[in-house]
């Protein structure tokens, strides 16, 4: 022991693993060194570097395992007896009733839980005191103070449930549980404490003996003779015995292969310290509500950890704020992390984003840093801007980054958009100023791609066809219901892209209120990108009501 350890970037996955592997010791408050493309560390890390393995995720994974959530009900217990349970009303009751049945109950009896007790040294009957923990009744006729009694013992119950999971053994073991099944898995499955055959029941030993002993006996043996070479790092090695089969979705899996997954060669292998690392791949990559992130930057290894380690607290703070907008924190950390390199030195950048059990890469390129940058203003204006499609809520502002990142421009968005308006506006919450918000971003996306190069000297078109649109809609006066039908014949011209059958439509409106039709759309005509920004601003004028800047009713 006590050889000095050298490994360099290679692809972003092997990278997510070292990053991650660093994160692990630093939190150990071990010594790992960065160089530009490698990190450093001694062999003696290794020492207990299950315990640290494990300690990293617990902590960095502490706002979303059940563990806490169980745990946290303590502060509520005791404000209430140290207020007599003065303040406990109906909705208090609710509250711990909810609390008893899907979180206690829940996990305390979950396979997982139950597969920890035995690895906790503790005489408690954890099962027996979830039997006897159910939920409060209240019927029509009591008082919360009726059931005072009932309350204090059912307390009493939980406080001796919380003060099991409080042991040091059980955030050893639940919380190790926990990870694995909410946060590692998402990296790696199948084998060691995620084999569901596994022999070994400690996850800890498991792990020691699976991927950290294969190491340290490999360090003490001479490789030179050796006549395989590792796919990673290149030492030699003198078996094909570790594969990356574990890891998820990296194309082993031929069902699943598909062009956009990762395609990754079925005859590599790694040498014990290569797969060490490549367990540690969890660890660099940020999730979040089973979805993983990314950003690959290789440009050196104290910028790949800090750009990941900036994203990961953008998330938790955003989690905490309660939001979930995951490319809103990664917007605000490349903005922070990059902001001065973006206009002159700033490399493309790999975003991988791990979803449905894929992984799934977008390039951050300069170009749509810029456009982001630029649409800062417009962008934070959608933040709380959604819909509701069958049972699922879709943020604007996240799909709008999304589709700045796969550089794809916005108006099939913007046509759902108002199509929804139209068809089912309860399940809508935006309006038309977003929609104009969203035209502005457009049109920035656009012109940096190379469309509507003459975009400075008409700048104003979405103002101008909104305002048309505008009033247009207070000339239909008591007609105003009219203007529903026209507004889906305006869209089915848009999506069609068919600028005939718009300026049909058009030219009527404009007859039935005896106005000639603004100049603005002398412009449609000109090019494909202009007659649908026109067109969109135009229609979302027509349909909804000018609101103020605050967005009206509809902005929360
Ligand atoms: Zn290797």
């Amino acid at each position: 022991m006590g050889d000095k350890i050298q490994l360099y970037m290679e692809d972003w996955l092997y990278n997510s693993g070292l990053v991650g592997f660093y994160n692990i010791l630093k939190n150990s408050e071990d010594d790992v060194v960065i160089n530009q493309n490698y990190l450093e560390f001694d062999s003696d890390c290794l020492i207990e570097i299950e315990k640290k393995y494990f300690d990293y995720f617990i902590k960095k994974y502490k706002d979303i395992l059940s563990l806490n959530k169980i745990i946290s009900f303590e502060d509520s217990i005791s404000y209430h007896e140290e207020k007599g349970f003065e303040e406990f009303d109906k909705k208090s009751l609710e509250y711990t009733n909810e609390y008893i049945s899907k979180v206690v109950k829940k996990q305390v009896k979950s396979n997982s839980y139950k597969s920890a007790y035995n690895l906790i040294g503790s005489s408690v009957d954890i099962l027996g005191l979830e039997k006897k923990l159910k939920k409060i009744k209240l019927n029509k006729k009591q008082e919360i103070k009726d059931i005072l009694p009932e309350i204090e013992e059912k307390f009493n119950l939980l406080k001796q449930i919380i003060e099991y999971m409080k042991l040091e053994e059980s955030k050893k073991y639940i919380g190790a549980k926990n990870v694995m099944y909410t946060v590692i898995n998402n990296g790696w499955n199948g084998v060691c404490f995620l084999n569901p055959q596994t022999k070994e029941k400690d996850m800890y030993i498991d792990y020691n003996n699976y991927f950290v002993q294969p190491v340290i006996d490999y360090l003490q043996e001479d490789e030179s003779k050796y006549k395989f070479s590792c796919f990673s790092c290149g030492r030699k090695m003198n078996n094909f015995s570790n594969d990356l089969s574990f890891l998820n979705s990296t194309g082993f899996d031929v069902s699943r292969k598909s062009s956009h997954v990762w395609d990754f060669q079925n005859d590599v292998a790694v040498c014990p310290i290569c797969k060490l690392i490549y367990s540690c791949v969890p660890a660099g990559i940020t999730y979040f509500y089973n979805k993983g992130i990314y950003v690959n930057d290789n440009s050196s290894m104290k910028n790949a950890i800090n750009i990941n380690t900036k994203i990961y607290m953008g998330i938790f703070k955003q989690n905490n704020e309660g939001k979930r907008l995951t490319y809103k924190a990664l917007v605000e950390s490349i903005n922070e992390e990059y902001n001065d390199k973006i206009k002159y030195e700033l490399a493309d950048i790999q975003l991988v984003r791990y979803e449905d059990e894929k992984y799934r890469f977008n390039i951050l390129s300069r170009k749509s840093l810029e456009i982001i940058k630029d649409s800062k203003n417009d962008l934070n204006k959608l933040v709380n801007c959604g819909f509701r499609e069958i049972n699922t809520y879709f943020n604007v502002y996240e799909l709008v980054i999304d589709r700045l990142l796969n550089s794809q421009n916005m108006f099939t968005l913007i046509q759902k958009l108002l199509h929804y308006k139209l068809s089912q506006p309860k399940d809508c919450y935006y309006n038309s100023y977003h929609i104009i918000r969203l035209l502005n971003i457009n049109t920035s996306f656009l012109r940096r791609v190379g469309y509507m190069k003459d975009l400075d000297k008409d700048k104003d078109i979405v103002e101008l066809g909104n305002n048309a649109g505008y009033y247009l809609r207070r000339d239909y006066g008591d007609s105003v219901d009219k203007l529903s039908g026209i507004s889906y014949r305006l869209l089915n011209s848009l999506k069609t892209n068919n600028a005939d059958s718009f300026m049909d439509t058009l030219l009527n409106c404009y007859l039935y209120v005896k106005k000639p039709v603004p100049k603005v759309f002398l412009d449609t005509l000109r090019s494909e990108e202009k007659f649908k920004t026109i067109g969109y601003a135009f229609v979302s004028g027509l349909i909804d009501e000018k609101k103020d800047k605050n967005g009206g009713n509809n902005d929360e």
